[in-house]
């Protein structure tokens, strides 16, 4: 394989060089922040730099960013703990059929447990309106969860607006947002949206897997979800990941510092979609994606899995949905009511800044390739 084609940014991001020099730095600064002399002082203190960098590019006071091992462990503690929270209310959680595992299969738990849970269905573009939201607010409703930006077709949701139904309806109502595909990839901060809880992930904007963080409103009195030795501030025990952490922060300092990478994203997606409707008629677009790194298409009747696998032998790298779902048809795509064709052959694309007209040609030529070469279920 001469060189990686990769379009699945969306599944995660190569770490970025400053990433790598930070996370190496610190590293060799190996003190725990915890203890008490000057050297672990240090390293609290780069935390602390590394805590205000990320509120920054989020949009939100540093005492409201709380570190976590990922996005999952932030979606899991927000709906735990946030429908703990608000149990006195009652047990009815809102959600959208759209939501990433991390939220629905915690709903799912929430619901072995006694919960009752709406997941509002998205129209055929895959978006969800603010008034379906506000239609189906109840009394006992305690918590409401939805995305910023769907991982599979880029479509993004009236979050900030869906925080203001709520919020007339009720300003008790805890809303919580999964913004790790939105993190840095919208024009507005996420802090800016109104949520109470907001969760992001380090690996989907250049800096390594295992790093996310939870923003908590102030005044929200979410209780931990791990406990132990009570770091960040009591609510979530566990020694600092104080590499990971500077390798977060140097790549959101690295995004802040670039204002036209959305624009270039969004640039190469429209010129990769034009180059693929060219060179493969048959290839229809399910969503072009609001949000600048992410659109879904499909061969209607080919197996995308095995297109995936096709692509990935010529070292093209897409997606049949979210990397998450192995091999299952995506609940995504299914829940827009598209017709089975269309299911079976949807592909997820997803650029980088970075990504080239070359690698968008290198794709174009490998998917007319492989439609050319597989057979399809339709005559
Ligand atoms: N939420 C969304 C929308 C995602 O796309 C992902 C990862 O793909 C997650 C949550 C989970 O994030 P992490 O991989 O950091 O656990």
């Amino acid at each position: 394989m001469d060189k990686l084609i990769y379009f699945d940014y969306a599944a995660t991001t190569p770490v970025r060089r400053e990433a790598a020099d930070a996370l190496l730095d610190a590293l060799g600064r190996f003190g725990n922040p915890s203890s008490r002399y000057e050297y672990a002082r240090q390293a609290a203190q780069r935390v602390k730099e590394d805590r205000e960098a990320i509120a920054g590019a989020f949009g939100c006071a540093p005492a409201e960013l709380y570190f976590t091992s990922c996005g999952t462990e932030s979606d899991n503690w927000a709906l735990r703990r946030g429908a703990e929270l608000n149990r006195r209310r009652g047990k009815h959680i809102v959600t959208t059929a759209i939501e990433h595992a991390a939220v629905l299969e915690t709903c799912k738990d929430l619901e072995r447990q006694g919960y009752e849970v709406t997941y509002l269905k998205p129209d055929r573009a895959g978006r969800v309106a603010a008034g379906q939201l506000a239609a189906a607010l109840r009394p006992d409703t305690a918590l409401v969860s939805m995305m910023l930006v769907n991982n599979e077709t880029g479509a993004v949701l009236p979050v900030a607006d869906c925080v203001k139904a709520v919020k007339a309806y009720d300003p008790a109502i805890l809303f919580h947002c999964d913004g790790v595909q939105g993190f840095l990839k919208t024009p507005e901060p996420l802090g800016k949206l109104g949520a109470d809880l907001v969760a992001v992930s380090g690996h989907k904007i250049g800096a390594p897997k295992g790093i996310g963080a939870l923003y908590v409103k102030k005044g929200v009195r979410l209780r931990p979800l791990l406990t132990g030795g009570g770091q960040e501030d009591g609510l979530r025990s566990g020694t600092e990941a104080t590499a990971q952490i500077a390798a977060f922060a140097a790549a959101a300092r690295a995004c802040a510092a670039d204002p036209g990478r959305l624009e270039r994203t969004a640039a190469i997606k429209e010129y990769t979609l034009s180059q693929l409707r060219e060179a493969v008629p048959k290839l229809e677009v399910i969503s072009a994606g609001d949000a600048p790194h992410i659109c879904a298409v499909t061969l209607p009747g080919y197996k995308s899995e095995v297109v995936v696998r096709v692509l990935g032998d010529r070292g093209v790298c897409v997606s049949s949905g979210s990397a998450c779902h192995r091999g299952r048809p995506s609940h995504v795509f299914a829940a827009m009511g598209l017709p089975k064709p269309w299911l079976d052959g949807a592909l997820r694309l997803s650029f980088s800044p970075d990504s080239t007209r070359e690698e968008a040609d290198a794709l174009a030529s490998a998917l007319k390739d492989a439609a050319g070469s597989l057979f399809t279920t339709l005559s």
